[in-house]
């Protein structure tokens, strides 16, 4: 079998795996005509600038924050809070939870919560550094309270500087996607408003990820 197919296959199997594991959200309901937009890394230099995008268009997103950026930039965590976006852990160092033991991985966590001031979503979110997840951490996590937040739509806004490149990956979204974006790049924030136009000309409506689960 080529290689391709090899990877195709994985992923096909990694994803059924993720959307039985009770914990895990990976894709929402395709029955709602909503979507979530959701960005890594941050806070940086862009943030202000995605959130000007974001109040712009009027649509909640959701942002996976690392624990060690957050700790710098309590002025942005409440920023985001307070334009009534959704934030979440991301580590706090980028580290990939799959390298760890529980206790190194708890306490990332738990490190990240603290600069986060807390979730206002219930059990608290995370989503793995690099999608790096093996069994393990995974059941780390969710034992220990944790919603895991994976995403069903990649446009690989990381392998590219190219906003065209970024709408184009946007191109299949569907109802119930969560859409992986980064924060930091010129070029997905650039991307946002004609992805937001597309989506909400196709029926679509962005909520957070939290939102888009919510029963
Ligand atoms: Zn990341």
């Amino acid at each position: 079998m080529n290689k391709a197919v090899v990877t195709s296959v994985r992923a096909l199997m990694k994803n059924a795996v993720y959307d039985a594991f009770p914990g895990v959200r990976r894709r929402g309901p395709a029955t709602s005509r909503r979507v979530a937009l959701t960005f890594d890394d941050g806070p940086d230099h862009l943030t202000e600038r995605y959130l000007t995008v974001l109040d712009e268009l009027g649509v909640p997103a959701t942002f996976f924050l690392l624990g060690a950026r957050a700790a710098s930039r309590p002025d942005l965590v409440r920023e985001y809070r307070r334009r009534g976006h959704q934030i979440a852990g991301h580590g706090f160092d980028h580290k990939r939870f799959s390298t760890m033991g529980r206790r190194e991985l708890l306490e990332q966590c738990a490190r990240t919560e603290a600069a986060l001031g807390g979730q206002l979503s219930g059990r608290p979110w995370v989503r793995p550094p690099h999608g790096s997840l093996d069994a393990t951490s995974l059941i780390h996590l969710v034992t220990a309270g944790y919603t895991v937040a994976m995403w069903s739509l990649d446009p690989r806004d990381y392998g590219t500087t190219s906003a065209a490149d970024v709408v184009q990956g946007c191109a299949g979204m569907t109802a119930g996607d969560v859409v992986l974006f980064h924060e930091g790049q010129d070029w997905t924030l650039e991307a946002l408003p004609r992805i937001v136009a597309d989506l909400q000309a196709a029926g679509l409506e962005c909520v957070t990820m939290h939102d888009l689960f919510a029963t």
